[in-house]
């Protein structure tokens, strides 16, 4: 399976009923890293990896969903959709057809084929991108508009409510609004955003560490603790301070001292990466990028040494990668303590460059990383 027309004809086979299919893209963070539940700013790009959904209308009244990568089918009384999960791959797709059965969009008999190529559980948003297609498809099937950031706000709820995952609104919102070429900087206070154009000349190259070091999952809610702890220590002295958005590197000169070390690390990190992001949407609309590069450092300095979520092979990664040619910027992005660096390298090295790093890598951990060339590509659409 490698596009729509090859999906289209084996939903067909399948389910003896031509299909409309619908692309959501995975994405990569270039900078803004733990900033949204502070309600601040994250700037990801969606990638050109995604996931397709065909989807048919049936007359029996069954919403059946088959899942090209799995081999796997799931058949429901759509006027009966489960209410609980059942800790597979069907709970992304149900979980949207719940959420907006919730919303008033009465789900009709369906047939949902799904198949992606984002690399799943990478970091690179395979689950936000099967709920982006699975709602896109259905809005589709009724003939609904739904705007991209509300769709991406129901498909968020299917995975908080749904799946049970904590996550926050980027990824769905990315998959959902994203725009080729660009990046998009994400407020994630009102969900206002902004595209900064990408250059032509530069690919995104994406490097999986290929480690996912265990303490990540605990390490997660001590960051968050600590991230409010401070929050709440700067706001007994200006309480406008609602979220570590609202505090300003001058507020933690001033009351720094009396928050715990930890936390004062940790609310620097959040604060600096805050206003870097907006700098570095900045640098792009003006055609920057050695500016967004010292950004993009700079983002992984303060990861690694104050919020303390990097680890060894990331900033390996990081820091090979300013030794090869092409090099604009590096960082870890997503969760912390491993998954994958983004790189924006100039267009013409990029191939280059991902296979030294590769070697690089493996010459310093032994670990054979997997590289991925990358372009910022559209957010969901139909693609037949
Ligand atoms: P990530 O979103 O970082 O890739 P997650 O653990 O959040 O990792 O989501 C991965 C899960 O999403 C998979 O285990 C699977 O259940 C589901 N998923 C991803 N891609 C597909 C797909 N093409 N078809 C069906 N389910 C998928
Ligand atoms: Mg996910």
């Amino acid at each position: 399976m490698k596009d729509a027309t090859t999906l289209a004809r084996a939903h067909e086979d399948r389910f003896a009923a031509r299909p409309q299919v619908y692309a959501a893209p995975g994405r990569v963070n270039l900078i803004g890293e733990h900033t949204d539940y502070a309600e601040g700013f994250v700037m990801p790009v969606a990638i050109d990896f995604a996931t397709l959904g065909a989807i048919s209308g049936r007359e029996d009244g069954r919403v059946v969903v088959y899942a090209e990568n799995f081999g796997e089918e799931r058949s429901f009384d759509a006027d009966a959709l489960p209410t609980a999960r059942s800790g597979d791959w069907s709970d992304y797709p149900l979980g949207v057809m719940r959420v907006l059965a919730g919303e008033g969009y009465a789900i009709p008999g369906l047939s949902l084929s799904l198949w992606g190529d984002v690399p799943l559980g990478s970091g690179l948003s395979s689950s936000a991108s099967v709920e982006v297609a699975t709602a896109t498809a259905i809005a589709g099937l009724l003939g609904v508009a739904i705007a991209g950031p509300r769709l991406a706000r129901l498909c968020q709820r299917a995975e908080n409510e749904f799946v049970g995952a904590n996550c926050g609104i980027m990824d769905q919102f990315i998959s959902a609004n994203g725009a080729a070429d660009h990046a998009l900087l994400l407020d994630c206070r009102d969900l206002s955003y902004r595209l900064a154009p990408i250059p032509e000349t530069v690919s995104l190259v994406i490097a999986n560490t290929m480690v996912k070091h265990s303490i990540a999952g605990g390490e997660y809610g001590t960051r968050r603790a600590e991230v409010e702890l401070a929050c709440r220590i700067l706001a007994s002295h200006r309480p406008e301070i609602r979220f570590l958005r609202d505090a300003t590197v001058s507020d933690l000169g001033r009351w720094g001292e009396e928050i715990p070390l930890a936390a004062r690390k940790r609310a620097r990190h959040i604060i600096t990466e805050n206003t870097r992001t907006v700098e570095a949407a900045e640098a792009l609309l003006r055609n920057d990028l050695s500016t967004v590069g010292r950004l993009m450092q700079e983002a992984h300095a303060s990861y690694s040494q104050d919020f303390e979520a990097s680890c060894a092979e990331a900033d390996t990664m990081v820091e090979l990668a300013q030794e090869i040619p092409g090099l604009i910027g590096a960082r870890l992005t997503g969760g912390g303590f491993g998954g994958c660096t983004v790189n924006l390298v100039e267009k013409s090295l990029a191939r280059e460059f991902a296979a030294r790093l590769a070697e690089g890598y493996r010459s310093a951990t032994g670990i054979r990383a997997e590289m991925h060339l990358c372009r910022a590509s559209e957010g969901a659409h139909r693609v037949l």
